[in-house]
């Protein structure tokens, strides 16, 4: 029997694709005589021989990583909304910009008098990001969003001990990202969990409790948090930590909810990071590196990490002279053609631009919120910034829980959201659509939703097995993340 099924179904690995003696090369006959690797090469640096490579042509691996990259998903296919990341466009200008020859050319080395364009591009920046957010000063060092955490966090450790302080607990809510508590740990406080009120948000009277015991270093607040929902006393948590000689550091990751609308500064927080990979649409997920840029309020001013980008007349320097910094987060001064991407975005959105972004953001993400309630359980029901989160609760009465609706989401042709996060909501589903969808991509989406709902109610057993039309089907997770099978292996004669 023939094999009937399509090129997509037989796709193999390159190493199963391999035919002794196919080469993707061709190389002129020697004209001059072959040196002897070993007489150059010492014996223990020389391999004996090249194992298992594939030996396949040059269309053999032209055409299986074509097919391969059809099988991907991406932003600029379609919706994206995976929730707390904000996988929004990346538009193409930002990308011609970076490859200009004067940025893509520049060495890390270089002198400070030949690179005084690239200088001036990260003071710009630095300004734009205060503008943006109100605070004192911007070091764009860290190269994501939780090395940014833990620049912020080891600022405020030194600050502390700079008042002969030893303060030991920073008090973390129970809705934070990850990173958050594994941010303090690894800077070495002891982290204090604090839970939420019924609305998802923080109360002040566990914060004064805990305060009242002298040891808090810092509440770690994502404003807004990661239900998508403000939290209201920021301001009155920021002054009663700083009554306390505390201080506030909040998670700017889900910035995109209100630039040009409000400012952290005025909010009263201490350290904040920035993701230029999420606000400001550098690409990321399987993308490239980001840049997680920490803005400070001018207590933390003097310990920011070296160097800074200085301006004086028309000329710029990169300044290593502050005593009490904490020092140097990153090889070199962070990811700079991320910082690039990030400029051009700024300037070519302008700031009524970036204000129409938050609101397009915010409409959004109310949109899908208005049209799925009553579909899809809302557990916190207090009103949505840049994202929303529903639960399972309605599907899971029928056997149907989120990974279900998820891997379904794949045969209606789009990216799921982000799932079982925030931990407070059980069997979550968190939506971010950012500004960049329109509203036939939107109403695509909530149709989807809405048919995987149905099909809940009259067909539970079917999304047991979904997806149905995907090239991989549904893997069993637990197994690939407990005994994974990370590379080939020749099947045995
Ligand atoms: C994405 C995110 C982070 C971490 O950022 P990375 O760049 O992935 O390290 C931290 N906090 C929140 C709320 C986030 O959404």
């Amino acid at each position: 029997m023939s094999d009937t099924r399509s090129l997509r179904e037989r796709e193999k690995l390159i190493f199963e694709a391999s035919s002794p003696g196919r080469v993707g090369y061709q190389l002129p006959t020697l004209d001059v005589p072959a040196a002897d690797p070993a007489a150059t090469i010492p014996a223990a640096s020389l391999r004996g021989e090249i194992a298992e490579l594939p030996e396949v042509s040059e269309v053999d691996v032209v055409r299986h990583f074509t097919r391969l990259s059809k099988w991907n998903y991406s932003v600029d296919e379609g919706l994206y909304p995976l929730g707390s990341c904000t996988m929004k466009y990346n538009p193409r200008i930002n990308e011609e910009v970076v490859r200009l020859a004067g940025i893509a050319h520049l060495h890390p080395l270089q002198p400070v008098d030949l690179v005084q364009g690239a200088l001036a591009l990260m003071w710009e920046l630095e300004q734009a990001l205060i503008a943006v957010t109100g605070m004192a000063r911007v070091t764009l060092q860290p190269a994501a969003g939780a090395h940014g955490e833990l620049t912020g966090m080891l600022m405020i450790r030194k600050a502390l001990q700079a008042r002969g302080e030893h303060r030991k607990v920073v008090l973390i809510p129970d809705s934070a990202h990850g990173t958050n508590p594994a941010t303090a740990v690894f800077a070495g406080f002891e982290v204090v969990e604090i839970a939420s009120n019924e609305q998802g948000t923080l109360d002040l009277e566990p914060v004064r409790t805990h305060l009242d015991g002298g040891n808090v270093a810092a509440l770690m607040a994502t404003v807004p948090n990661t239900l998508g929902v403000f939290e209201p006393e920021i301001a009155r948590l920021a002054g009663m930590l700083h009554e306390k000689g505390a201080f506030l550091y909040m998670d700017g990751a889900n910035l995109n909810a209100f630039v040009g609308v409000a400012q952290p500064g005025k909010m009263g927080a201490d350290a904040l990071h920035i993701n230029l990979h999420k606000t400001f649409s550098t690409p990321h997920g399987g993308g490239g590196p980001g840049a997680g840029p920490v803005a400070v309020s001018q207590a933390l001013v003097p310990f920011l990490p070296v160097p800074t980008v200085e301006k004086s007349g028309d000329r710029f320097d990169l300044v290593h002279d502050h005593p009490a910094t904490i020092g140097k987060v990153r090889g070199f001064y962070g990811n700079f053609g991320m910082l690039v991407r990030a400029l051009a975005y700024i300037r070519s959105m302008g700031g009524a631009g970036l204000k129409a972004m938050t609101e397009g953001a915010v409409l959004n993400a109310n949109y899908i919120r208005k049209s799925l309630e009553g579909i899809y359980n809302l557990k916190y029901t207090g009103p949505s910034l840049h994202e929303v989160v529903f639960d399972d609760s309605r599907q899971a009465e029928k056997g149907v829980h989120n990974i279900d609706i998820a891997k379904r989401l794949l045969d209606y042709g789009f990216h799921p959201p982000t799932m079982s996060f925030p931990l407070i909501v059980h069997g979550a589903l968190m939506i971010e659509p950012t500004e960049s969808e329109g509203i036939q991509e939107l109403d695509a989406f909530i149709e989807a939703m809405k048919a995987i709902a149905l099909e809940a109610e009259e067909n539970p057993e079917m999304l047991h097995g979904a997806p149905y039309t995907t090239p991989v089907r549904r893997l069993d997770e637990v197994r690939a993340a407990r005994q994974p099978v990370l590379r080939w292996q020749r099947p045995r004669e």
